[in-house]
């Protein structure tokens, strides 16, 4: 039976790295480190992330500096609240919630987001910085991707990585972390011939393709290492009466894959909390960083 990779347990493990990093530095900054989230409109999946990485920073330490502007706001608005954070010293990382409601596109929002608050590391400066194996903001979910593989001992030096997804979100920097990290990564989408058998080369195999329980045994060679990325709800079963929510899933049928790899990540509870820590990480990283602080999470950013 495999390990399984558990994202709550380091989430919780890094919160309090993350608690006693920001104790060890407040003297010297003289203030704790701040994450602003944005939010515009009132997609309902939204606010529970946004209300969840606001709960995750009380608990560390992190001030929120939260924004919520209405749907109709036009981007000049938006664009105004976060040229203000940008300026504004007391925030370190800023965040940009995701969907935008319509009528507001995202890149040149995103663009405008300073790239040393760029608590995402989403930002085209920072995804060229990961290219070039410089430092900076990180990309969240890949990264707790990466972390998740550390903590788990997984050797990935001259290892074979296959990511299935090439979206500049998840699939682009998964790949880059991953070849930064000395493996002989093959990046599959949604062209690629014969999945399986490309995925069956992998001795790490990250899943990032959006799509519901795509990947069996049949993806998997025998003692891979398995990162489900994806997160879906099902539809609720029938039988389970009126208001009934489905369940969680990701892209990897779980129960097919876990008795044949070495290690998996659960849904929920693999990559998801991994990836409000990194938020943080990237956070904290940035005052330290505006502070002159030592650097004790460099191991989190890859
Ligand atoms: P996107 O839809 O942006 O990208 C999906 C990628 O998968 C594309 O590159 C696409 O190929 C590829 N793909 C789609 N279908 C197939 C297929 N049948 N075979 C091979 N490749 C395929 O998704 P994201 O990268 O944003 O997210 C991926 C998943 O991860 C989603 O389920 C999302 O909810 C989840 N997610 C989870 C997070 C977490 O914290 N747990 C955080 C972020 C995302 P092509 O480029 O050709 O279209």
């Amino acid at each position: 039976m495999a390990l399984r990779l558990d994202g709550r347990q380091l989430a919780a493990a890094l919160e309090l790295r993350l608690r006693s990093a920001i104790a060890a530095g407040l003297e010297q900054a003289g203030r704790p480190p701040g994450l602003a989230v944005l939010r515009v409109g009132d997609d309902p999946a939204s606010g529970v992330y946004v209300a969840n990485k606001e709960k995750a920073c009380e608990r560390v330490g992190i001030t929120s500096h939260g924004a919520h502007l209405a749907a109709d706001n036009p981007a000049d608005a938006v664009a105004a609240v976060i040229e203000r954070l940008n300026a504004d010293p007391s925030v370190d990382g800023i965040l940009l919630q995701l969907p935008l409601p319509k009528g507001l596109e995202e890149s040149p929002l995103l663009a405008l987001i300073d790239p040393e608050k760029d608590a995402d590391g989403l930002h085209t400066l920072n995804l060229g910085r990961l290219a070039k194996g410089e430092s900076g903001p990180r990309s969240c979910t890949p990264a707790g991707v990466m972390a998740l593989l550390r903590q788990a001992q997984v050797s990935l030096s001259g290892a074979r990585a296959v990511v299935v997804g090439r979206s500049l979100l998840v699939g682009q920097p998964m790949a880059l972390m991953l070849q930064a990290a000395d493996a002989t990564v093959t990046v599959a989408h949604s062209r690629t011939r014969d999945l399986a058998a490309l995925t069956r080369q992998a001795d790490v195999l990250v899943v990032a393709a959006g799509q519901p329980l795509l990947i069996g045994a049949e993806h998997v060679r025998p003692g891979a290492v398995v990162v489900d990325v994806g997160i879906h709800r099902l539809p609720p079963d029938p039988a389970a009466g009126p208001g009934a929510k489905g369940k969680l899933c990701g892209d990897v049928r779980f129960e097919e894959v876990e008795p044949i790899a070495a290690a998996i990540t659960p849904v929920p509870g693999g990559v998801g909390p991994m990836t409000v820590t990194m938020l943080l990480v990237n956070t904290v990283v940035a005052w330290g960083r505006r502070h002159g602080l030592d650097n004790p999470l460099a191991d989190l950013v890859p």
